[in-house]
């Protein structure tokens, strides 16, 4: 059984390309001007992926995981939110469902 419609889960990162990419998406900053214009915008690409919660760094691939915790992606069937260590998936996300990756979270009784 997948994700109910609207359902938090967990997604190890490691396990689904997509997901890997919505986490490693630039972050965009945008500056804005005395008048509030839009005077500049910058991408700045993440070197890491650290917990949303704690700050430590997570592993984001199958490699990464031999020297790092396991990074988890907090979402529901829209969007990634969050992005959780092992310690504080446990700590603090211990009720939610843990997919092994989007389509088994996703294919749900839709069909
Ligand atoms: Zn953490």
């Amino acid at each position: 059984m997948g994700a109910v419609r609207g359902e938090m889960f967990l997604v190890p990162i490691c396990r689904d390309p997509r997901i890997q990419q919505a986490v490693k998406r630039p972050i965009t900053i945008c500056f804005l001007d005395d008048e509030g214009r839009i005077s500049g915008v910058e991408l700045i690409e993440k070197a890491e992926i650290v917990c949303d919660v704690c700050g430590g760094r997570v592993a984001v691939t199958e490699e990464e995981l031999k020297t790092l915790p396991m990074g988890y992606a907090l979402c529901d069937d829209e969007q990634v939110y969050e992005v959780v260590c092992e310690d504080c998936r446990r700590r603090y996300y211990s009720g939610l469902k843990v997919y092994d990756n989007l389509d088994e979270a996703l294919e749900v009784g839709r069909c």
